[in-house]
Formats: structure tokens, C-alpha cells, sequence
């Protein structure tokens, strides 16, 4: 079996929609709706596992998100959760296995007219599958800041940030504060 010439990775969604995040500071999880720039993140986090033949484009820019519990900001890359992280090295060792197959398969190929091979190449296992499930939990809020919702854990009472914008509101069970600035000509 020979490595796949084009790889789709995409990140879980739970039944309604939303992506599992982990802060790279307090390891807390909430979960955001997918963002476009999730692909870019995979492929940034990929090319550092395992170096492609085009490195560069693993690093086109991300944007900034904030953990909605402790206020650490990071860029998007660094919110993938163990399970992303996991099946991402495993998918890196996999393609470095194919590549490393080819090149053997290819040398054995091209020593064939040698009488006696000093090595056979084993054909590598077969690359994941995919990601693991993402399951229903959480608990859904609104933001209004951004006009959008992130799930958070049901026992989390204190004040909050805005991923997307780093906005800081109050306790779920209070009323979030939108800082508005009123200028005045
Ligand atoms: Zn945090
Ligand atoms: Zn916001």
C-alpha cells in the first residue's frame, strides 16, 4: 500500500456542531463551532510532526483565540486537544513509514538486477483511520459579544472570555458585560 496522494484530516464535531478545544495553560476544555482556520491549524501542527516536502506552507498565519476560562491567549494551533494531538503523530509516523517504504521498495526495484538483495522492504500499516468520535457534553452558551456560542463545563460560575475576541464577561449566571466605547466628536 502506498501513501495516499491527497489526505483529508478534519476535526470532530459533536452532534451539534461544535469542536473540542483544550487551553495549552490550564487544560481546560471548551468547544467552539468549527473555524476555517482549523485546516490551516492541523497542517501547521502536521508539518511540525512530520516535514513535507513544502514546509512553508505550514506556517501561514493563524489567528490568536483565548481560553474562555483562564484569559491565556495562544494562537490557533496550540487549542488541539490529546486526542487530536495523538492521531496526529500517529498519522506522522504512518506517512514518514510510506515515504520510508517507497525509498527502500524503489532501491530494491532499481537493485533488481542484484543477484542477491541484502534487505526486503515490508510494506508499513495501513495510515488511521481518523479522528476519535466527539461526543455530545458541555454545556452551550451565547456570547454576545460575537453573536456566537461556545460550550463550557456545567460547573464553571465564574467570569469568562470570548475565544474569538478575548472579550471578558461576567459568570455564566450573571449578566455578561459588553464593553462599549461611546466616542465622542
Ligand atoms: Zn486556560
Ligand atoms: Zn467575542
Amino acid at each position: 500500500m502506498s501513501a495516499p496522494e491527497r489526505l483529508e484530516v478534519t476535526l470532530p464535531r459533536d452532534p451539534s456542531g461544535f469542536v473540542r478545544r483544550q487551553c495549552p495553560a490550564c487544560l481546560r476544555i471548551f468547544k467552539t463551532r468549527p473555524s476555517r482556520f482549523d485546516s490551516r491549524s492541523v497542517h501547521r501542527r502536521l508539518v511540525m510532526l512530520f516535514p513535507f516536502e513544502n514546509p512553508h506552507e505550514g506556517y501561514e498565519p493563524v489567528p490568536t483565540w483565548t481560553c474562555f476560562y483562564c484569559g491565556h491567549r495562544a494562537e490557533a494551533d496550540e487549542w488541539l486537544v490529546r486526542d487530536h494531538v495523538a492521531y496526529l503523530e500517529e498519522l506522522a509516523r504512518g506517512l514518514a513509514n510510506h515515504v520510508r517504504y517507497e525509498q527502500l521498495a524503489h532501491i530494491s526495484r532499481t537493485l533488481s538486477q542484484n543477484p542477491r538483495p541484502t534487505f526486503v522492504a515490508v510494506a508499513p500499516e495501513p495510515l488511521p483511520e481518523g479522528m476519535p468520535l466527539e461526543e455530545e457534553d458541555l454545556r452551550a452558551l451565547h456570547l454576545v459579544c460575537c453573536d456566537e456560542e461556545v460550550k463550557a463545563l456545567w460547573d464553571w460560575d465564574g467570569p469568562f472570555y470570548c475565544p474569538r475576541c478575548g472579550a471578558h464577561h461576567a459568570g455564566p449566571t450573571g449578566r455578561q458585560v459588553l464593553q462599549l466605547e461611546f466616542i465622542q466628536e
